[in-house]
């Protein structure tokens, strides 16, 4: 364990303190590069459903901090979409320079199958469907898979659709329209998900401004959809209708709250604010956010439903929440996060109730007589 680890672990269990999470798992392996961490919210209603997310995380402190935030979203999410998981995500902190990014992820497929299906891995940030079929060589918790593995691909145009209703939802409160026709939505990250969701408002009509720190995929996305651009430390200030974030979390902090100027969030950027409060600071601004892991759903709800009919019904569905949710904000003059929360966290604690009552069931005692016959 080197020094500058010593700090974290002194800290761990008060980390852990602020989430009520079940467990954590590490993984160290230098012949394959490999440092991750699987972090478990709940196994309730099910496994851990969530991604993995290869980042160069600049210490293990901040990879653990962001894979307990992640996974505590999956677990709200899975619970708000009544869905048979429990939450979970897992990181790997990207090295330098990757020697066999195969080897990385087969060692990574033995970490998820230590756990014995408690925790189900998929794609996110950094890692891709090649990636997952790595895994599965040896794990069979694992989707996202590719079709030659009978896996269900790339999440992405799901997460897509839903956050489109999700920006539906926030004009209609909003606008008192569904018709996203002249409607200025500036989108953060133009990668798996921003691209998904410009070529579904470009074919609404929406006036698209676009932002990204490749430079290559924005002169692609100008070209393709007539969009303006806009330079990553100045996307805050954009004067727009919707600001969509779909690059990185915790970018809704007192700074950059302070230089919106848009009517609403609505994005699919995982953990978009950097604490609850901020939810309050928006909600003072008449800003109104879509809480983040009910809008990016679409992409667990692919994993959950193999009918397609079921599927779009279950994203399109999130269109009613969400606006269900904006009503209640408005009528409690609480924040929408909250308002979320709330909901969550009550699905969540029901479904410990029914487990708990299950368990006490089973676990009645043998009588004395039958246990010494
Ligand atoms: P991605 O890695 O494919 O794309 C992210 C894009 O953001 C990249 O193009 C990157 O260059 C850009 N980016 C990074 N930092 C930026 C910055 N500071 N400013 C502007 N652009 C920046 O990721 P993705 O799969 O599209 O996911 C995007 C977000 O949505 C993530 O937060 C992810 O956790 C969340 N999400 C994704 C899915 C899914 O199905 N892919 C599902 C739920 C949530």
């Amino acid at each position: 364990m080197s020094h500058s680890n010593v700090p974290l672990i002194s800290n761990l269990f008060q980390q852990t303190d602020h989430f009520p999470f079940a467990d954590l798992h590490f993984w160290n392996d230098p012949k394959c590069q490999l440092q991750a961490i699987i972090a478990i919210h709940n196994t309730t209603a099910g496994p851990a459903l969530g991604g993995c997310r290869m980042f160069p995380y600049a210490s293990t402190e901040n990879a653990l901090i962001d894979v307990l935030n992640l996974a505590m979203g999956m677990g709200y999410k899975a619970a708000i979409n009544q869905l048979p998981f429990g939450g979970g995500k897992s990181v790997i902190i990207q090295p330098g320079l990757i020697k066999n990014r195969q080897a990385l992820m087969e060692s990574f497929g033995r970490f998820v199958d230590s756990l014995g299906g408690r925790y189900i891995t998929a794609m996110d940030v950094g890692t891709e469907t090649n990636d997952m079929d790595n895994i599965s060589h040896f794990t069979q918790h694992v989707t996202c898979t590719s079709e030659q593995r009978k896996g269900t691909g790339d999440p992405s145009p799901y997460t897509a659709k839903g956050v489109f209703r999700g920006i539906q939802a926030a004009t209609k409160f909003l606008f008192h329209t569904k018709q996203l026709s002249g409607i200025h939505v500036v989108v953060q990250g133009l990668g798996h998900v921003g691209y998904e969701l410009l070529q579904l408002l470009h074919d609404a009509g929406a006036r698209l401004t676009v932002s990204d720190i490749d430079k290559t995929t924005v002169k692609h996305c100008i070209d393709e959809f007539s969009a303006d651009s806009v330079a990553p430390e100045k996307v805050y200030e954009v004067e727009c209708d919707i600001f969509s974030p779909c690059a990185m979390g915790q970018i809704l902090n007192p700074e950059t709250i302070q230089q919106l100027k848009t009517r609403a969030i609505a994005g699919a950027a995982n953990n978009q604010l950097l604490d609850k409060q901020q939810g309050e600071a928006l909600r003072k601004k008449h800003i109104l956010y879509t809480p983040d892991y009910i809008i990016n759903s679409g992409g667990l709800l692919q994993i959950a439903y193999s009918d397609n009919q079921q599927l779009n019904n279950k994203i399109d569905a999130l269109y009613n929440t969400l606006l269900g949710i904006f009503y209640e904000a408005e009528a409690q003059h609480k924040a929408t996060n909250m308002i979320a929360d709330e909901m969550a966290e009550h699905l969540l604690e029901k479904q410990v109730m029914i487990e708990t009552k299950q368990k006490k069931i089973e676990m009645v005692p043998e009588p004395i007589e039958r246990l010494q016959a």
